[in-house]
Protein backbone atom coordinates (compact mmCIF):
# COMPACT_ATOMS: atom_id res chain seq x y z
CA UNK A 1 0.00 0.00 0.00
CA UNK A 2 1.67 3.64 -1.04
CA UNK A 3 -1.55 5.77 0.72
CA UNK A 4 0.78 7.20 2.97
CA UNK A 5 2.36 9.50 -0.06
CA UNK A 6 -0.79 9.24 -2.20
CA UNK A 7 -2.36 12.37 -4.15
CA UNK A 8 -6.19 11.91 -5.25
CA UNK A 9 -7.78 14.00 -7.83
CA UNK A 10 -11.25 13.74 -8.63
CA UNK A 11 -12.69 11.51 -11.12
CA UNK A 12 -14.52 12.68 -14.14
CA UNK A 13 -14.98 11.29 -17.51
CA UNK A 14 -13.34 8.19 -16.86
CA UNK A 15 -10.11 10.08 -15.36
CA UNK A 16 -8.30 11.56 -12.04
CA UNK A 17 -8.71 15.10 -13.16
CA UNK A 18 -6.92 18.12 -10.88
CA UNK A 19 -9.34 20.55 -8.80
CA UNK A 20 -8.15 24.03 -7.81
CA UNK A 21 -8.35 22.78 -4.07
CA UNK A 22 -6.46 20.07 -2.02
CA UNK A 23 -6.99 19.21 0.82
CA UNK A 24 -4.89 17.19 3.45
CA UNK A 25 -6.89 13.74 4.81
CA UNK A 26 -5.96 12.94 8.48
CA UNK A 27 -5.94 8.91 9.91
CA UNK A 28 -8.68 9.30 12.06
CA UNK A 29 -6.75 6.68 14.81
CA UNK A 30 -3.38 8.24 13.89
CA UNK A 31 -4.24 12.00 13.92
CA UNK A 32 -1.72 11.75 10.91
CA UNK A 33 -1.70 13.10 7.40
CA UNK A 34 -2.06 10.50 5.33
CA UNK A 35 -3.38 11.55 2.07
CA UNK A 36 -4.33 14.43 -0.13
CA UNK A 37 -7.40 14.97 -1.82
CA UNK A 38 -8.94 17.13 -4.67
CA UNK A 39 -11.72 18.59 -3.36
CA UNK A 40 -14.61 20.46 -6.31
CA UNK A 41 -15.95 23.40 -6.55
CA UNK A 42 -19.19 24.16 -8.69
CA UNK A 43 -16.93 24.33 -12.17
CA UNK A 44 -15.86 20.59 -11.89
CA UNK A 45 -19.77 19.82 -10.30
CA UNK A 46 -20.48 21.07 -14.61
CA UNK A 47 -17.82 19.03 -16.10
CA UNK A 48 -19.15 16.11 -13.96
CA UNK A 49 -23.14 16.43 -15.22
CA UNK A 50 -21.30 17.53 -18.89
CA UNK A 51 -20.26 14.12 -18.56
CA UNK A 52 -22.38 11.88 -17.18
CA UNK A 53 -25.09 14.18 -19.68
CA UNK A 54 -23.06 12.86 -22.64
CA UNK A 55 -22.75 9.32 -21.97
CA UNK A 56 -26.29 9.20 -20.87
CA UNK A 57 -27.37 10.33 -24.42
CA UNK A 58 -24.70 8.52 -25.67
CA UNK A 59 -23.88 4.26 -26.48
CA UNK A 60 -25.00 3.95 -22.82
CA UNK A 61 -28.44 4.96 -22.64
CA UNK A 62 -29.35 2.04 -25.27
CA UNK A 63 -26.65 -0.67 -23.71
CA UNK A 64 -29.22 -3.55 -23.24
CA UNK A 65 -29.66 -4.77 -19.30
CA UNK A 66 -27.81 -8.42 -19.98
CA UNK A 67 -24.79 -6.01 -20.98
CA UNK A 68 -25.31 -4.32 -18.01
CA UNK A 69 -25.59 -7.20 -15.78
CA UNK A 70 -22.11 -8.65 -17.45
CA UNK A 71 -20.48 -4.93 -16.36
CA UNK A 72 -21.91 -5.23 -12.59
CA UNK A 73 -20.92 -9.11 -12.44
CA UNK A 74 -17.53 -7.53 -13.36
CA UNK A 75 -17.58 -4.89 -11.13
CA UNK A 76 -18.30 -7.29 -8.12
CA UNK A 77 -15.37 -9.44 -9.38
CA UNK A 78 -13.03 -6.52 -9.48
CA UNK A 79 -13.68 -5.44 -6.09
CA UNK A 80 -13.21 -9.13 -4.60
CA UNK A 81 -9.77 -8.83 -6.39
CA UNK A 82 -9.14 -6.01 -4.58
CA UNK A 83 -10.41 -6.41 -1.56
CA UNK A 84 -7.89 -5.99 0.74
CA UNK A 85 -6.44 -3.11 -0.57
CA UNK A 86 -10.12 -1.30 -0.61
CA UNK A 87 -10.32 -2.70 2.87
CA UNK A 88 -7.45 -1.06 4.48
CA UNK A 89 -7.73 2.09 2.60
CA UNK A 90 -11.13 2.49 4.09
CA UNK A 91 -9.89 1.91 7.51
CA UNK A 92 -7.12 4.53 7.36
CA UNK A 93 -9.42 6.87 6.20
CA UNK A 94 -12.35 6.33 8.52
CA UNK A 95 -10.52 4.87 11.30
CA UNK A 96 -13.27 1.92 12.10
CA UNK A 97 -11.80 -1.80 12.68
CA UNK A 98 -11.08 -3.76 10.05
CA UNK A 99 -13.35 -6.83 11.31
CA UNK A 100 -16.03 -4.37 10.21
CA UNK A 101 -14.72 -3.23 7.27
CA UNK A 102 -13.99 -6.69 5.67
CA UNK A 103 -17.85 -7.39 6.00
CA UNK A 104 -18.87 -4.03 4.42
CA UNK A 105 -16.43 -4.97 1.51
CA UNK A 106 -17.97 -8.36 1.61
CA UNK A 107 -21.33 -6.85 1.18
CA UNK A 108 -20.34 -4.48 -1.55
CA UNK A 109 -19.37 -7.20 -3.40
CA UNK A 110 -22.70 -8.62 -3.31
CA UNK A 111 -25.08 -5.46 -3.81
CA UNK A 112 -23.35 -5.43 -7.59
CA UNK A 113 -24.26 -8.89 -7.95
CA UNK A 114 -27.70 -8.74 -6.81
CA UNK A 115 -28.48 -5.47 -8.99
CA UNK A 116 -26.49 -7.30 -11.97
CA UNK A 117 -29.10 -10.68 -11.62
CA UNK A 118 -32.31 -8.14 -10.67
CA UNK A 119 -31.61 -6.01 -13.62
CA UNK A 120 -32.56 -9.15 -15.93
CA UNK A 121 -36.10 -9.64 -14.27
CA UNK A 122 -36.93 -5.97 -14.53
CA UNK A 123 -39.11 -5.81 -17.45
CA UNK A 124 -42.33 -3.64 -18.50
CA UNK A 125 -45.46 -5.41 -18.57
CA UNK A 126 -48.68 -5.25 -21.29
CA UNK A 127 -52.12 -5.84 -20.06
CA UNK A 128 -55.06 -7.62 -22.23
CA UNK A 129 -57.27 -4.64 -21.89
CA UNK A 130 -59.65 -5.27 -23.88
CA UNK A 131 -61.38 -4.13 -27.38
CA UNK A 132 -58.53 -2.90 -29.74
CA UNK A 133 -56.60 -1.00 -27.24
CA UNK A 134 -53.13 -2.83 -27.17
CA UNK A 135 -50.90 -1.89 -24.10
CA UNK A 136 -47.33 -2.02 -23.33
CA UNK A 137 -44.83 -0.13 -20.44
CA UNK A 138 -41.20 0.14 -20.95
CA UNK A 139 -38.55 1.25 -18.34
CA UNK A 140 -36.44 3.81 -18.97
CA UNK A 141 -33.62 5.07 -16.64
CA UNK A 142 -34.32 8.39 -15.12
CA UNK A 143 -31.49 9.92 -15.91
CA UNK A 144 -28.32 12.08 -14.29
CA UNK A 145 -28.46 10.75 -11.00
CA UNK A 146 -26.46 12.69 -8.30
CA UNK A 147 -25.55 10.38 -5.19
CA UNK A 148 -24.73 12.05 -2.16
CA UNK A 149 -23.20 10.02 0.69
CA UNK A 150 -21.88 10.14 4.13
CA UNK A 151 -18.47 9.37 6.41
CA UNK A 152 -19.97 6.48 8.02
CA UNK A 153 -19.93 3.61 5.45
CA UNK A 154 -17.94 5.63 2.15
CA UNK A 155 -17.42 2.00 0.06
CA UNK A 156 -20.33 -0.04 1.14
CA UNK A 157 -23.06 3.75 0.83
CA UNK A 158 -21.77 4.18 -2.48
CA UNK A 159 -22.42 0.55 -3.67
CA UNK A 160 -25.66 0.60 -2.25
CA UNK A 161 -26.51 4.09 -4.49
CA UNK A 162 -24.48 3.22 -7.66
CA UNK A 163 -25.29 -0.95 -8.02
CA UNK A 164 -29.23 0.02 -8.68
CA UNK A 165 -28.18 3.62 -10.70
CA UNK A 166 -25.92 1.39 -12.90
CA UNK A 167 -28.07 -1.49 -13.04
CA UNK A 168 -30.76 0.84 -14.11
CA UNK A 169 -28.79 2.37 -16.54
CA UNK A 170 -28.63 5.73 -15.56
CA UNK A 171 -25.43 7.83 -15.27
CA UNK A 172 -24.53 8.70 -11.63
CA UNK A 173 -22.15 12.08 -9.90
CA UNK A 174 -21.24 10.74 -6.95
CA UNK A 175 -20.75 13.05 -3.91
CA UNK A 176 -18.48 11.79 -0.83
CA UNK A 177 -17.80 13.27 2.33
CA UNK A 178 -14.48 15.64 1.51
CA UNK A 179 -13.46 13.59 4.53
CA UNK A 180 -13.31 10.15 3.17
CA UNK A 181 -13.37 9.88 -0.86
CA UNK A 182 -10.62 7.45 -1.58
CA UNK A 183 -12.63 4.20 -1.68
CA UNK A 184 -15.39 5.55 -3.90
CA UNK A 185 -12.36 6.76 -6.14
CA UNK A 186 -11.08 3.50 -6.36
CA UNK A 187 -14.17 1.87 -7.18
CA UNK A 188 -14.48 4.63 -10.06
CA UNK A 189 -11.56 3.30 -11.67
CA UNK A 190 -12.12 -0.38 -10.95
CA UNK A 191 -15.57 0.68 -12.59
CA UNK A 192 -13.60 2.14 -15.90
CA UNK A 193 -11.22 -0.67 -15.28
CA UNK A 194 -13.90 -3.27 -16.10
CA UNK A 195 -15.37 -1.66 -19.14
CA UNK A 196 -17.75 0.95 -17.94
CA UNK A 197 -17.50 4.03 -20.50
CA UNK A 198 -15.98 6.93 -19.20
CA UNK A 199 -18.86 9.59 -17.65
CA UNK A 200 -21.03 6.47 -16.53
CA UNK A 201 -19.35 7.22 -12.93
CA UNK A 202 -18.27 10.80 -12.03
CA UNK A 203 -16.76 11.19 -8.37
CA UNK A 204 -16.63 14.58 -7.14
CA UNK A 205 -15.87 14.44 -2.88
CA UNK A 206 -16.81 18.26 -1.77
CA UNK A 207 -18.19 20.41 1.04
CA UNK A 208 -21.32 19.85 1.30
CA UNK A 209 -23.16 23.42 2.37
CA UNK A 210 -21.14 24.73 -0.81
CA UNK A 211 -20.75 22.74 -3.57
CA UNK A 212 -23.19 19.44 -2.36
CA UNK A 213 -26.04 21.62 -2.71
CA UNK A 214 -24.45 23.27 -6.07
CA UNK A 215 -24.77 19.63 -7.59
CA UNK A 216 -28.51 19.21 -5.96
CA UNK A 217 -30.15 22.08 -7.51
CA UNK A 218 -27.88 21.81 -10.80
CA UNK A 219 -30.65 21.49 -13.77
CA UNK A 220 -28.37 18.84 -15.78
CA UNK A 221 -29.53 16.23 -12.53
CA UNK A 222 -32.65 14.15 -12.81
CA UNK A 223 -32.64 12.40 -9.44
CA UNK A 224 -30.72 12.81 -6.09
CA UNK A 225 -30.54 9.95 -3.78
CA UNK A 226 -29.07 11.43 -0.32
CA UNK A 227 -27.61 9.43 2.55
CA UNK A 228 -26.79 11.55 5.55
CA UNK A 229 -28.82 13.35 8.48
CA UNK A 230 -32.14 14.27 8.77
CA UNK A 231 -31.36 18.18 8.90
CA UNK A 232 -29.14 18.01 5.43
CA UNK A 233 -32.16 15.83 4.13
CA UNK A 234 -34.57 18.40 4.49
CA UNK A 235 -32.26 20.81 2.97
CA UNK A 236 -31.57 18.26 0.16
CA UNK A 237 -35.28 18.05 -0.58
CA UNK A 238 -36.23 22.06 -0.42
CA UNK A 239 -32.55 22.25 -2.99
CA UNK A 240 -34.44 19.89 -5.05
CA UNK A 241 -37.38 21.61 -6.18
CA UNK A 242 -36.31 23.80 -8.63
CA UNK A 243 -36.18 22.52 -11.27
CA UNK A 244 -38.33 19.66 -9.97
CA UNK A 245 -36.00 16.39 -9.39
CA UNK A 246 -36.88 12.46 -8.39
CA UNK A 247 -35.68 12.16 -4.32
CA UNK A 248 -34.69 9.39 -2.24
CA UNK A 249 -33.53 10.27 1.23
CA UNK A 250 -31.56 8.18 3.74
CA UNK A 251 -31.93 9.52 6.58
CA UNK A 252 -30.97 8.98 10.53
CA UNK A 253 -32.45 6.79 13.35
CA UNK A 254 -32.10 6.25 16.96
CA UNK A 255 -33.38 2.38 17.03
CA UNK A 256 -34.65 0.78 19.21
CA UNK A 257 -33.47 -2.94 20.55
CA UNK A 258 -36.32 -4.77 22.56
CA UNK A 259 -35.38 -7.03 24.99
CA UNK A 260 -38.30 -8.85 26.95
CA UNK A 261 -37.81 -11.00 29.64
CA UNK A 262 -38.70 -14.14 28.16
CA UNK A 263 -35.76 -13.30 25.87
CA UNK A 264 -32.78 -16.09 25.89
CA UNK A 265 -30.26 -13.25 27.72
CA UNK A 266 -27.32 -15.72 26.56
CA UNK A 267 -28.08 -14.55 22.99
CA UNK A 268 -29.46 -11.35 23.41
CA UNK A 269 -26.93 -9.19 25.53
CA UNK A 270 -23.78 -9.69 22.99
CA UNK A 271 -26.06 -9.09 19.98
CA UNK A 272 -27.33 -6.00 21.27
CA UNK A 273 -23.51 -4.83 22.44
CA UNK A 274 -22.56 -5.60 18.86
CA UNK A 275 -25.27 -3.84 17.57
CA UNK A 276 -24.58 -0.46 19.21
CA UNK A 277 -20.66 -0.89 19.35
CA UNK A 278 -19.75 -1.81 15.49
CA UNK A 279 -18.77 0.71 13.60
CA UNK A 280 -18.10 2.31 17.26
CA UNK A 281 -21.88 3.09 16.84
CA UNK A 282 -21.66 5.61 13.76
CA UNK A 283 -24.19 3.84 12.12
CA UNK A 284 -27.59 4.97 11.35
CA UNK A 285 -29.29 1.59 12.39
CA UNK A 286 -27.32 1.56 15.36
CA UNK A 287 -29.44 0.30 17.81
CA UNK A 288 -29.01 3.05 20.61
CA UNK A 289 -31.90 2.49 22.66
CA UNK A 290 -31.78 -0.40 24.67
CA UNK A 291 -35.31 -1.28 26.25
CA UNK A 292 -35.23 -3.50 28.87
CA UNK A 293 -38.48 -5.05 30.92
CA UNK A 294 -37.81 -3.68 34.06
CA UNK A 295 -38.04 -6.95 36.07
CA UNK A 296 -34.64 -7.35 34.53
CA UNK A 297 -33.29 -4.13 34.07
CA UNK A 298 -30.22 -4.27 36.70
CA UNK A 299 -29.05 -7.42 36.15
CA UNK A 300 -29.52 -6.75 32.32
CA UNK A 301 -27.54 -3.55 32.72
CA UNK A 302 -25.00 -5.17 34.72
CA UNK A 303 -24.36 -7.91 32.47
CA UNK A 304 -24.50 -5.88 29.05
CA UNK A 305 -21.90 -3.15 30.78
CA UNK A 306 -19.60 -5.73 31.51
CA UNK A 307 -19.51 -6.67 27.86
CA UNK A 308 -19.54 -3.62 26.39
CA UNK A 309 -16.43 -2.98 28.89
CA UNK A 310 -14.63 -6.05 27.73
CA UNK A 311 -14.32 -4.94 23.96
CA UNK A 312 -11.25 -4.81 22.23
CA UNK A 313 -10.54 -1.02 21.24
CA UNK A 314 -7.57 0.43 19.32
CA UNK A 315 -5.37 -0.35 16.19
CA UNK A 316 -8.35 -0.25 13.94
CA UNK A 317 -6.16 -2.15 11.12
CA UNK A 318 -5.32 -5.02 13.78
CA UNK A 319 -7.71 -7.88 13.19
CA UNK A 320 -8.56 -8.41 16.54
CA UNK A 321 -9.76 -4.90 16.92
CA UNK A 322 -13.35 -4.99 17.39
CA UNK A 323 -13.93 -1.26 17.83
CA UNK A 324 -11.96 1.59 16.23
CA UNK A 325 -11.50 4.95 16.49
CA UNK A 326 -14.43 7.65 15.49
CA UNK A 327 -14.16 9.57 12.39
CA UNK A 328 -12.25 12.42 14.43
CA UNK A 329 -11.68 14.44 17.47
CA UNK A 330 -13.91 16.70 16.58
CA UNK A 331 -16.80 14.33 16.54
CA UNK A 332 -15.70 12.48 19.39
CA UNK A 333 -15.89 15.60 21.67
CA UNK A 334 -19.28 15.64 19.90
CA UNK A 335 -20.73 12.63 21.13
CA UNK A 336 -19.06 13.26 24.83
CA UNK A 337 -21.36 16.74 24.62
CA UNK A 338 -24.10 14.60 24.65
CA UNK A 339 -22.68 11.87 27.23
CA UNK A 340 -21.90 14.81 29.78
CA UNK A 341 -25.96 16.37 28.96
CA UNK A 342 -27.05 12.80 29.99
CA UNK A 343 -25.13 13.24 32.89
CA UNK A 344 -27.08 16.57 33.44
CA UNK A 345 -30.17 14.93 32.86
CA UNK A 346 -29.91 12.38 35.41
CA UNK A 347 -28.57 9.41 33.52
CA UNK A 348 -25.94 7.44 35.27
CA UNK A 349 -22.63 6.34 33.03
CA UNK A 350 -22.39 3.04 33.99
CA UNK A 351 -18.83 1.95 32.14
CA UNK A 352 -17.10 4.64 29.70
CA UNK A 353 -17.79 7.91 29.24
CA UNK A 354 -14.49 9.88 29.14
CA UNK A 355 -12.18 10.15 26.05
CA UNK A 356 -9.10 8.28 25.56
CA UNK A 357 -5.69 10.25 26.16
CA UNK A 358 -3.41 10.29 23.04
CA UNK A 359 -4.24 11.93 19.28
CA UNK A 360 -6.64 9.32 17.64
CA UNK A 361 -10.37 9.90 17.86
CA UNK A 362 -11.00 7.09 20.60
CA UNK A 363 -14.03 7.00 22.64
CA UNK A 364 -14.81 3.99 25.08
CA UNK A 365 -18.15 2.23 24.82
CA UNK A 366 -19.92 3.66 26.94
CA UNK A 367 -23.73 2.85 28.90
CA UNK A 368 -25.71 5.03 30.10
CA UNK A 369 -28.69 4.01 33.03
CA UNK A 370 -31.65 5.32 34.34
CA UNK A 371 -32.42 7.19 31.15
CA UNK A 372 -36.12 7.85 30.48
CA UNK A 373 -37.53 8.01 27.21
CA UNK A 374 -37.42 12.51 27.24
CA UNK A 375 -34.15 12.83 28.10
CA UNK A 376 -31.88 14.58 24.97
CA UNK A 377 -29.72 11.16 25.11
CA UNK A 378 -32.75 8.95 24.25
CA UNK A 379 -34.48 11.53 21.36
CA UNK A 380 -30.78 12.49 19.80
CA UNK A 381 -28.82 10.67 17.34
CA UNK A 382 -25.61 10.61 19.12
CA UNK A 383 -23.55 8.72 16.26
CA UNK A 384 -20.83 7.65 18.49
CA UNK A 385 -20.48 4.81 20.89
CA UNK A 386 -22.95 5.31 23.33
CA UNK A 387 -25.91 3.72 24.74
CA UNK A 388 -29.20 4.48 26.57
CA UNK A 389 -30.69 1.53 28.58
CA UNK A 390 -34.46 2.35 29.57
CA UNK A 391 -36.92 0.07 31.16
CA UNK A 392 -40.27 -0.60 30.16
CA UNK A 393 -43.21 -1.77 32.33
CA UNK A 394 -45.01 -4.34 29.80
CA UNK A 395 -45.70 -5.25 26.43
CA UNK A 396 -47.65 -1.87 25.35
CA UNK A 397 -45.54 0.42 27.26
CA UNK A 398 -42.27 -1.59 25.24
CA UNK A 399 -44.22 -0.46 21.99
CA UNK A 400 -44.76 3.07 23.14
CA UNK A 401 -41.05 3.95 23.75
CA UNK A 402 -39.97 2.07 20.60
CA UNK A 403 -42.16 5.04 19.02
CA UNK A 404 -41.64 7.50 20.77
CA UNK A 405 -38.97 8.90 18.19
CA UNK A 406 -38.81 10.91 15.66
CA UNK A 407 -37.09 8.28 13.69
CA UNK A 408 -38.41 5.19 12.31
CA UNK A 409 -35.05 3.10 10.82
CA UNK A 410 -34.44 -0.04 12.24
CA UNK A 411 -35.77 -2.24 15.51
CA UNK A 412 -34.28 -5.09 16.66
CA UNK A 413 -37.14 -7.69 19.38
CA UNK A 414 -35.56 -10.41 21.63
CA UNK A 415 -38.58 -13.14 22.61
CA UNK A 416 -38.88 -16.11 23.26
CA UNK A 417 -42.13 -15.85 21.95
CA UNK A 418 -42.76 -16.06 18.57
CA UNK A 419 -46.00 -14.61 18.05
CA UNK A 420 -45.02 -11.42 20.28
CA UNK A 421 -41.75 -10.78 18.10
CA UNK A 422 -44.45 -10.64 14.96
CA UNK A 423 -46.94 -8.80 17.04
CA UNK A 424 -43.94 -5.93 17.35
CA UNK A 425 -42.91 -6.21 14.00
CA UNK A 426 -46.85 -4.74 12.96
CA UNK A 427 -46.75 -2.48 15.99
CA UNK A 428 -43.40 -0.88 15.77
CA UNK A 429 -42.84 2.20 13.03
CA UNK A 430 -39.80 1.25 11.51
CA UNK A 431 -38.49 0.35 8.21
CA UNK A 432 -37.33 -2.67 9.28
CA UNK A 433 -37.85 -4.88 12.41
CA UNK A 434 -35.57 -7.98 13.35
CA UNK A 435 -36.95 -10.63 15.62
CA UNK A 436 -34.08 -12.46 17.60
CA UNK A 437 -31.70 -11.04 14.25
CA UNK A 438 -29.02 -8.06 15.29
CA UNK A 439 -27.72 -8.04 11.69
CA UNK A 440 -29.66 -5.52 9.28
CA UNK A 441 -28.35 -5.14 5.69
CA UNK A 442 -28.68 -7.54 3.03
CA UNK A 443 -28.60 -7.28 -0.64
CA UNK A 444 -32.26 -7.84 -1.64
CA UNK A 445 -34.05 -7.09 1.39
CA UNK A 446 -35.23 -3.20 1.27
CA UNK A 447 -33.82 -0.47 3.47
CA UNK A 448 -34.54 2.28 4.67
CA UNK A 449 -37.07 4.66 7.23
CA UNK A 450 -40.17 5.33 8.19
CA UNK A 451 -41.21 9.20 10.06
CA UNK A 452 -38.34 11.00 10.10
CA UNK A 453 -35.66 8.56 9.17
CA UNK A 454 -36.71 9.03 5.32
CA UNK A 455 -37.85 7.12 2.18
CA UNK A 456 -37.46 5.42 -0.75
CA UNK A 457 -35.47 2.21 -0.09
CA UNK A 458 -32.15 0.73 -0.80
CA UNK A 459 -30.77 -2.78 -1.25
CA UNK A 460 -34.13 -4.46 -2.70
CA UNK A 461 -35.95 -4.17 -5.89
CA UNK A 462 -37.58 -1.50 -5.14
CA UNK A 463 -34.46 0.54 -5.11
CA UNK A 464 -33.95 -0.05 -8.80
CA UNK A 465 -37.64 0.90 -9.66
CA UNK A 466 -36.57 4.33 -8.20
CA UNK A 467 -33.98 4.82 -10.70
CA UNK A 468 -36.60 3.53 -13.49
CA UNK A 469 -39.07 5.60 -15.41
CA UNK A 470 -42.02 3.84 -16.20
CA UNK A 471 -43.28 5.02 -19.88
CA UNK A 472 -46.74 3.87 -21.10
CA UNK A 473 -46.81 2.78 -24.91
CA UNK A 474 -50.75 2.35 -26.11
CA UNK A 475 -51.79 1.15 -29.75
CA UNK A 476 -54.78 0.61 -31.74
CA UNK A 477 -55.81 -2.93 -32.63
CA UNK A 478 -58.36 -2.13 -34.79
CA UNK A 479 -58.90 -2.01 -38.82
CA UNK A 480 -58.68 1.65 -38.34
CA UNK A 481 -57.62 4.35 -35.51
CA UNK A 482 -60.03 5.81 -33.15
CA UNK A 483 -61.98 8.92 -34.89
CA UNK A 484 -64.00 10.51 -32.05
CA UNK A 485 -65.04 13.01 -33.36
CA UNK A 486 -66.13 11.46 -36.44
CA UNK A 487 -64.12 13.68 -38.96
P1 LIG B 1 -24.58 15.00 6.80
O1 LIG B 1 -26.01 15.13 6.49
O2 LIG B 1 -23.91 16.10 7.51
O3 LIG B 1 -23.72 14.76 5.46
C1 LIG B 1 -24.00 13.72 4.57
C2 LIG B 1 -23.51 14.10 3.19
O4 LIG B 1 -24.22 15.23 2.74
C3 LIG B 1 -22.03 14.50 3.11
O5 LIG B 1 -21.49 14.04 1.89
C4 LIG B 1 -22.08 16.02 3.14
O6 LIG B 1 -20.95 16.61 2.53
C5 LIG B 1 -23.34 16.27 2.33
N1 LIG B 1 -24.03 17.54 2.58
C6 LIG B 1 -24.10 18.24 3.73
N2 LIG B 1 -24.85 19.36 3.54
C7 LIG B 1 -25.26 19.35 2.25
C8 LIG B 1 -26.07 20.22 1.45
N3 LIG B 1 -26.61 21.34 1.96
N4 LIG B 1 -26.28 19.91 0.17
C9 LIG B 1 -25.75 18.78 -0.36
N5 LIG B 1 -24.97 17.91 0.34
C10 LIG B 1 -24.74 18.19 1.64
O7 LIG B 1 -24.46 13.64 7.59
P2 LIG B 1 -23.15 12.99 8.26
O8 LIG B 1 -23.03 13.53 9.63
O9 LIG B 1 -22.00 13.10 7.37
O10 LIG B 1 -23.58 11.46 8.28
C11 LIG B 1 -24.20 10.89 9.34
C12 LIG B 1 -25.69 10.83 9.13
O11 LIG B 1 -26.01 9.96 8.05
C13 LIG B 1 -26.39 10.27 10.33
O12 LIG B 1 -27.55 11.00 10.62
C14 LIG B 1 -26.75 8.86 9.90
O13 LIG B 1 -27.81 8.30 10.59
C15 LIG B 1 -27.03 9.06 8.45
N6 LIG B 1 -26.93 7.79 7.71
C16 LIG B 1 -28.09 7.21 7.25
C17 LIG B 1 -28.04 5.98 6.60
C18 LIG B 1 -29.29 5.33 6.08
O14 LIG B 1 -29.19 4.44 5.24
N7 LIG B 1 -30.45 5.71 6.55
C19 LIG B 1 -26.81 5.35 6.40
C20 LIG B 1 -25.65 5.96 6.88
C21 LIG B 1 -25.74 7.19 7.54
Amino acid sequence: MTTATQDYGLWIGGEYVEAAETRELIEPATGEAFARAAIAGSDDVDRAVASARATLDGEWGKTPPTERSRLLHALADAIQANRKELAELEVRNVGKALSSVKAEVAQAIENFRYFASAIASIAGRSNPLGGSLHFYSLKEPVGVAAQIVPWNYPLMMATWKLSPALAAGCTVVLKPDPATPLTALRLAELAAEVGFPEGVVNVVPADGPTTGAYLVGHPGVDKVAFTGSTKTGAEIMRLSAEPLKRVTLELGGKSPNVVFADANLDDAIPSAVWSIFYSAGQSCEARSRVLVDQSQYEDFVAQFSEKAKALRVGDPLDPETQMGSLISTAHRDRVHGYVDKGRGEGAEVVTGGEPADGKGAFYPPTVLAGVESGMTVAQEEIFGPVVTVIPFEDEKDAVRIANDSKYGLYATVWTGDPARGHRLARQIKAGTVGINMPYTAFPGIPFGGYKQSGFGRELGIEALELYLETKSVITSTGARPYNPFGL
